[in-house]
């Protein structure tokens, strides 16, 4: 018998006569379409799917996989209507938070704090690292915990972020934040589509703007050729068209971005939202200037807790520079159009 899930809704027809993997497989993955978002990984029953330092995949599928179809249900690349611009919004604003360090303002990190203060969540994932700059995801349950770590701060590799939400939404009481890329953030809206708890429970979606993201294992073997050891980094940023990476000594290695397009992922060349268009706030560097963050606030969620940071006093607010979000916007749909013509 298939799982419940599958019984009680209208499953996608396959274009290939195989299991439900196989045919997400052959139109998602093997496609260079997915994104590795990994929203199918925690919605498949078996727990066979696998996400990590390369490809999605479900080893020995043919055998295991139940053909419940879950997985192409909640796959923002199934039947992909790909989002961009800057969306809908309340406002656009630059902020710096007063309390905390970040990549930029540390506005993720003082949303994601306010929130729990305001009791609105009980627990965030977080994508901390190791100390070679592993990505590795934790769960944020005090503003307490943000003040000193690594948990802030941004990590250009893909991180298990789905693969902990049921987990996650499983012991979420009052709420859960979720932050990711826009990808990861089409994911959640889509399995919230299907899955009550995880519309119930997730009452926060942050999106960080995004260009491209990468293996770990590529960034890293790319930036050994560059000189870098990872293990004395503190930070790594792309800023002007550059990729900077910071060490402890202080110095600085920096090489334009254009040279990483070897290792950029087929799914991110077919992505056109920079922004994250479907999150309730999105965050991001650019259109603020150094050592602020701009906030794209959407939904009335977003603008309470923003709203309260303000009362708080716990950010410092200034203008953010639309027309340089929306260049960026448009720069992303203009670099990865042509590779969306043959969908
Ligand atoms: C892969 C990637 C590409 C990006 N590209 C751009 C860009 O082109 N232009 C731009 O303006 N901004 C980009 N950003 C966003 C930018 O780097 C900052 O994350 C954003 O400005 C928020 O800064 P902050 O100081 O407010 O965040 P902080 O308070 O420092 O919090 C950062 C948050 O990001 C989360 N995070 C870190 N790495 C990852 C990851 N790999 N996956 C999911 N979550 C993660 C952390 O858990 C933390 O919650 C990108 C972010 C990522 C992860």
């Amino acid at each position: 018998m298939k799982a419940t899930f599958s019984n009680v809704v209208e499953l996608p027809e396959k274009p290939i006569d195989v299991k439900y993997f196989g045919n997400l497989k052959e139109k998602v993955i093997d496609s260079g379409l997915c994104s590795h978002c990994a929203t199918c990984t925690t919605i498949c029953p078996v727990y066979g799917i696998t996400a990590g330092d390369k490809p999605i995949d479900f080893p020995n599928w043919e055998e295991e996989c139940i053909d419940c179809g879950s997985c192409v249900r909640v796959c923002p690349r199934w039947d992909y209507k790909p989002l961009s611009g800057l969306g809908d919004y309340i406002e656009i604003l630059a902020a710096k938070s007063k309390r905390y360090k970040g990549q930029d303002g540390a506005m993720v990190t003082e949303i994601i704090a306010s929130a729990l203060e305001m009791e609105l969540i009980d627990a965030s994932l977080f994508v901390d690292r190791t100390e070679d700059w592993q990505t590795k995801v934790v769960t944020i349950r005090k503003p307490k915990q943000l003040e000193k770590g690594t948990a802030s701060g941004t990590k250009y590799s893909f991180a298990d972020v789905m693969p902990e939400m049921r987990r996650a939404v499983f012991r979420a009481k009052k709420g859960l934040g979720f932050i990711g890329t826009p990808c990861m953030v089409s994911g959640l809206r889509k399995i919230q589509k299907e899955v009550a708890s995880f519309r119930e429970k997730v009452n926060l979606a942050i999106a960080l703007f995004c260009t491209e993201n990468f293996y770990y294992h590529q960034l890293k073997e790319f930036l050994e050729k560059k000189g870098v050891d990872l293990t004395k980094a503190v930070k790594t940023d792309i800023t002007k068209g550059k990729f900077i990476v910071s060490l402890e000594n202080g110095e600085e290695v920096k090489f334009p971005v254009k040279e990483l397009e070897e290792i950029v992922p087929s799914g991110c060349k077919h992505c056109i939202d920079f922004t994250g268009v479907e999150s309730d706030i999105s965050v991001g560097s650019v259109g603020s200037e150094d050592g602020f963050s701009t906030v794209i606030v959407r939904t009335e969620v977003g603008k309470r807790i923003i709203d309260f940071i303000r009362e708080k006093g716990y950010a410092e607010f200034s203008e953010a520079d639309v027309s340089v979000v929306e260049k960026l916007a448009n720069f992303k749909i203009k670099k990865n159009k042509k590779n969306l013509e043959n969908l």
